[in-house]
This record gives C-alpha cells, sequence and structure tokens, in this order.
C-alpha cells in the first residue's frame, strides 16, 4: 500500500516548477492532493496535464480572509488536510539601495505572512487528529544571504524561525514541522537566468550542477512518511554543497 494512503495535501503554488513536481510525487506515494492557484486559466491547463486529480482552489495565499475560505473549501471536499507544503514564493530582487517599500512588502506577504495565514488554519485540525506534517520550502538564500535580496532572504530566514518555534508546540501531538531549503533548482525561472550567468551559479555547484525539483519533491515525500516522525524543527539543505553549515 503506498505510504500516503487516503492523507490529504495541501501545496500551495502547486502549479509552478517545484509545487509540481511536489504534487506529483505526494499523489504517487497515493495522498489525495489539493492547490491554490491565482489564475484559473493557468491552472486549469496545469490540472489536464497532471497524471492524477488535483482539487484547485482559488487564494491568494498572502490574504488571511482567503486563507480562511480556503480551509472551508478544502474541508468541504476533503475532509482536511493532514500534510501542508508551504510552497508558494516570489521574488522581487533590488539592491538595498534601490529596494522600494513595495518590493519588501510583496515578499514578506507572499513568501513570510502566506506561512502563517495557511499554517493557522490547518494545524490544529492536524493536533486534534494527533498526525500531521508541515513542510516550509524556504531557500539556501535564506540561510547564507544573497546580494540584491534582502526581503527574500529576510522572508526565507523567518520561515525557519516559525518552524522552529512551531515544531516545539505540537511535537506531542503528532505533528512534525521542517524547513527544506534548496539551492539552485533547474525551474523555469533559473533557466530563464542567461546562460553565462547560469554557468557562474553552476562552477559554485560542488555537485557540478543545478538540482532538478524531482529530488526537492522526494524529500518532502520523505520528511512527509511516517519514517521521519522523529525529524521535526530541521532545516534540511539541498543543494549539491554548495552551503554547508
Ligand atoms: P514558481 O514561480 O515556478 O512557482 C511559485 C508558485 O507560487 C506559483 O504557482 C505561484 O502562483 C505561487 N504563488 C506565488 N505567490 C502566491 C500567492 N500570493 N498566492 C498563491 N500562490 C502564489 O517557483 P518555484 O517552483 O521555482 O519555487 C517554489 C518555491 O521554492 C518558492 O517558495 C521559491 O522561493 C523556492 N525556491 C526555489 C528555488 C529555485 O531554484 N527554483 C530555489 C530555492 C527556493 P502564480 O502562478 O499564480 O504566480
Amino acid at each position: 500500500m503506498p505510504e500516503l494512503n487516503n492523507k490529504v495535501a495541501l501545496v500551495t503554488g502547486g502549479t509552478g516548477g517545484i509545487g509540481s513536481a511536489i504534487c506529483q510525487r505526494l499523489a504517487a506515494a497515493g495522498a489525495r492532493i489539493a492547490t491554490t492557484y491565482r489564475n484559473a486559466e493557468k491552472a486549469e491547463a496545469w490540472a489536464a496535464e497532471q497524471p492524477y486529480e488535483p482539487l484547485l482552489i482559488a487564494c491568494d495565499v498572502g490574504n488571511y480572509e482567503e486563507c480562511v475560505r480556503l480551509k472551508e473549501t478544502l474541508e468541504a471536499q476533503l475532509g482536511g488536510c493532514d500534510i501542508l507544503v508551504n510552497n508558494a514564493g516570489i521574488t522581487r530582487d533590488a539592491t538595498f539601495k534601490k529596494i522600494t517599500p513595495e518590493k519588501w512588502q510583496q515578499v514578506i506577504n507572499a513568501d513570510l505572512d502566506s506561512v502563517f495565514n495557511v499554517s493557522h488554519q490547518f494545524v490544529a485540525g492536524m493536533t486534534d487528529r494527533g498526525w500531521g506534517r508541515v513542510i516550509n520550502i524556504a531557500s539556501i538564500n535564506g540561510q547564507k544571504g544573497c546580494f540584491g535580496q534582502t526581503n527574500y532572504c529576510a522572508a526565507k530566514a523567518g520561515m525557519h524561525g516559525f518552524t522552529m518555534a512551531l515544531a516545539q508546540e505540537v511535537a506531542r501531538k503528532g505533528v512534525t514541522v521542517n524547513t527544506v531549503s534548496p539551492g539552485y533548482i533547474a525551474t523555469e525561472m533559473v533557466m530563464a537566468v542567461r546562460e553565462e550567468v547560469r554557468e557562474q551559479i553552476v562552477a559554485q555547484i560542488p555537485v557540478g550542477r543545478l538540482g532538478r525539483p524531482e529530488e526537492i519533491a522526494g524529500l518532502v515525500a520523505f520528511l512527509a512518511s511516517d519514517d521521519a516522525g522523529f525529524i521535526t524543527g530541521a532545516n534540511l539543505a539541498a543543494n549539491g554543497g554548495q552551503h554547508m553549515h
């Protein structure tokens, strides 16, 4: 029997590069998949390509009220959320001198406020049922910093602070909370970078290549499994050795 049979997994931003791979891997393990979307046309086209039937729920995860409605819809359709993957995120890069309050707020809202907004809907159900997984997708740049990304690095480092605090509050209720910090992954966003810039990035990665979305998905699926029940409050790096700590 697949490991995650009868579990419900909500992956925010599941239609994106890494999110798609996570959804597919959790579905292959037997989970029923729900994901948020903002653009209905794009989400429906994406859903039609998946080898399973995802539940699509319109939601801006930066908006608390929309997350309340997300919970109502998910519970009405699938009963509850056992595995929450906070994966939605954006970048709005600028050096500190040039960053605008708008770019700061957009990233903090989409990448960090969202983790509170969505988790707040589902963690109580997990603790009531005595089993749950919260997996926060942060970034190597939240661990080591990155030129031109004060907003993104603050948000991603903040995600792990949230992970460590919540992990302590729910540990005795069968719920684990962990952070996954990917390095550079070959998604559309990274592949759109000019080839010579990409070569410079790859030169800094000891394994000599970009990561694959499936490699992040495999780690998420492991954290979602019962085998990972003793791992909580951890920040797991998947970065090809680019940053070790
Ligand atoms: P994508 O841009 O491909 O996907 C991001 C997803 O998040 C999209 O589905 C997007 O929806 C959704 N999203 C963004 N903001 C919101 C919002 N406010 N409400 C709801 N959905 C939202 O990115 P990746 O797959 O590359 O990245 C996924 C995660 O991994 C991100 O958190 C990113 O920071 C992190 N990461 C990525 C790395 C990489 O190399 N790619 C490296 C390290 C971390 P929409 O299509 O509507 O915009």
